[in-house]
């Protein structure tokens, strides 16, 4: 299957996901599942609706991975769409728990092309950080992801199949009410989850449906680099909590730092944030780089175009990978900046770094993969740290 590149071009209907090559039934909604099983065999449309409620709860709250498990459906119609369809999930790649619990996974799709997603476990909550594109095309200088050549966008099917397999791996089926440890949704792994919204508020809508995933909208957070005409549809459509990846306070370094800037400037891009709907504050993201955006002059302005924008800040450390053209602050300026930002009145805080042992940040682990493939693995692989995403 030739690799697909055009970030667009990327089929939301059945495709495809696993390794048995059949069409997934994966990221399709109750909407769609009627309309294939419509069109599967002759029934009357409640028989259909009632059949679809049923193969919608055996796929999103039992975790059903083979359709003969699927008791309440017919044996006739396990068999017919078992031949068709699959509900089977990409192929798991790579896996690694580190020391504090935080647990990633490289999945490999079936044109071979890899995401990875990572569990980022607290006390008693813990987050999925989902993957939406095959690396990004927004080259932003400080990350790793911007760097990887092959870009393209995840199907819903794609995007979703990270839940399913992280619901798996945390023996979380079915899906209960109380006492699970997969609570929340942050979509900031790789790619810009904003350049390829139709897929990934498919999958959005299925994670938080009550009689699936069952995960609140309250619980689910998308990070975007700034993305301005779709910020607004997101907040209409999908009322999810907004991080904004800002990083900079003057056009100038914003633009060489993250070059979407050029498009939608700081202003346009606060003026969206304005007009977010405000159920609960705007995480502005804000990776400490020495030198370059961590100076007090710069936290000050920082609290400026904040004025009158519920929000909260979050300092990342900066997560340095090979040859990246940066340096992290010191712990000394990250602390001097967030004071300044929390003498404001916004909450400031440091993202611990966490699976510091399994390279949990975003890319890395792709990216040893693919180096494991060439040399065999060296200590530096085990560098890394994770953002600390957990909002
Ligand atoms: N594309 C989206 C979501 C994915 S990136 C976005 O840019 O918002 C998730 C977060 O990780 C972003 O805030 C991004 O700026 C940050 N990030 C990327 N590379 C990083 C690095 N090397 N160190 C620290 N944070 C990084
Ligand atoms: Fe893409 Fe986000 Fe990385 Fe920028 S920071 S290159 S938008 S993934």
């Amino acid at each position: 299957m030739p690799v697909r590149i055009d970030p667009t071009a990327i089929p939301t209907l059945p495709g495809p996901l696993a390794a048995d090559g059949k069409p997934s039934l994966i990221g399709l909604d109750g909407e769609a599942l009627a309309e294939l099983l419509g069109a599967l065999e002759p029934a009357t449309p409640r028989q259909v609706a009632m059949r679809a409620r049923q193969l919608f709860h055996w796929i999103y709250h039992q975790g059903a991975t083979d359709f003969s498990l699927m008791s309440t459906l017919p044996k006739g119609l396990r068999e017919r769409l078992a031949a068709d369809f699959s509900v089977a999930r990409p192929t798991v790649t790579a896996q690694q728990t580190a020391a504090d619990g935080t647990r990633k996974w490289l999945l490999r799709f079936f044109d071979g092309q890899e995401v990875e997603s990572v569990f980022i476990p607290e006390e008693d909550r813990g987050a999925l950080c989902v993957s939406t594109q095959v690396g990004c095309t927004l080259s932003c200088s400080f990350c790793h992801t911007g760097t990887m050549p092959l870009v393209r966008n995840l199907g819903a099917a794609e995007i979703t199949a990270q839940m399913l397999v992280a619901r798996d791996a945390l023996g979380e089926w079915p899906t209960a009410k109380q006492g699970r440890l997969f609570t929340n949704i942050v979509v900031m792994g790789m790619g810009e989850p904003l350049f390829n919204y139709d897929n990934t508020a498919a999958a959005l809508g299925l994670a938080m449906d009550e009689t699936g995933l069952a995960l609140s909208r309250r619980r689910i957070t998308l990070s975007t680099s700034g993305v301005v005409p779709k910020i607004e549809q997101c907040g209409r459509e999908l009322g999810v909590g907004l991080a904004i990846s800002l990083h900079a306070v003057r056009d100038e370094l914003r633009d060489e730092l993250v070059p979407l800037n050029r498009k939608w400037n700081i202003e346009t891009l606060l003026d969206a944030c304005r007009r977010y709907p405000a159920r609960r504050p705007i995480t502005f993201e804000y990776v400490m780089l020495a030198g370059v955006n961590d100076s007090d002059a710069e936290a000050r302005e920082l609290v400026r175009l904040l004025d009158g924008i519920q929000a909260k800040v979050n300092l990342i450390p900066f997560n340095p990978w090979p040859g990246a053209p940066y340096a992290c602050s010191s712990n000394n300026r990250i602390r001097a900046f967030a004071a300044i930002v929390e003498a404001a009145g916004y909450a400031s805080p440091v993202r611990t770094p966490r699976g510091r042992d399994i390279l949990a940040a975003c890319g890395q682990l792709k990216t040893a993969s693919e180096r494991r493939r060439r040399e065999p693995a060296t200590g530096r692989e085990r560098l890394g740290a994770a953002a600390g995403l957990v909002g």
